[in-house]
């Protein structure tokens, strides 16, 4: 039985996962292996981000690891929120600020397009590998929708006419930038060894 922890405390993000993942791997959280570390992310980039974590794990408790950094890249702001995109308004996790100041930014401006982006490593036998997923959209001018979190209900992903808040979890779920980046790192971990 190989021991993979996901350096994640998001319960919902976890069992998406383990439920996928093939019967050889036992897959932990951070409770589990007893690690109550505030791990900063101070990285400069997705991937920076997603590294310190899978690291952090792997060089504290020698166990292979993955951790997940996401955020939202709008191309008329160059890129912002990005890495900042929890944290964009100030205070970690105002979703109803970070929105406003997006929209705010974003008054007048007519190029709209942005991507979520997700990007995991993964430390495996010693051996550091990334995987990532991005789903392309636009930002509306309003916001709709209850459903998701964070950007979803001023998210407009390319081929549809809705935001992510207006989509079902199911729906949202097929097409994320998440699940894209968790399907690649699935497919690796049930072909290797
Ligand atoms: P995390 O790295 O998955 O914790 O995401 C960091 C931040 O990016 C979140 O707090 C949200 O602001 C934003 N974000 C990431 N994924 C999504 C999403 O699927 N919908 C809306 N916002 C998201």
């Amino acid at each position: 039985m190989h021991q993979l922890v996901f350096a994640t405390n998001n319960r919902h993000k976890l069992e998406e996962v383990s439920a996928k993942i093939n019967g050889d791997i036992r897959l932990l959280t951070l409770q589990d292996i007893g690690c109550f570390d505030d791990i900063e992310e101070t990285g400069t980039t997705f991937k920076a981000n997603a590294s310190i974590k899978s690291h952090h794990v792997y060089s504290t408790y020698q166990l292979d690891c993955f951790g997940d950094d996401s955020g939202l890249e709008i191309d008329a702001l160059n890129g912002e929120p990005g890495v900042y995109s929890a944290r964009y308004a100030g205070t970690h996790g105002n979703h109803a600020a970070n929105i406003s100041k997006v929209l705010e930014n974003l008054e007048g401006e007519t190029n709209r397009k942005a991507r979520f982006r997700t990007v995991i490593s993964l430390m495996w036998n010693g051996e550091e590998h990334f995987f990532e997923g991005a789903v392309e959209g636009t930002i509306r001018t309003e916001i709709a929708g209850e459903g998701g979190f964070g950007y979803d209900p001023i998210f407009e992903p390319e081929g549809y006419d809705i935001t992510f808040a207006e989509m079902s979890m199911a729906e949202k779920n097929a097409i994320s930038h998440r699940a894209k980046a968790m399907e690649q790192l699935i497919a690796f971990l049930n072909t290797t060894k």
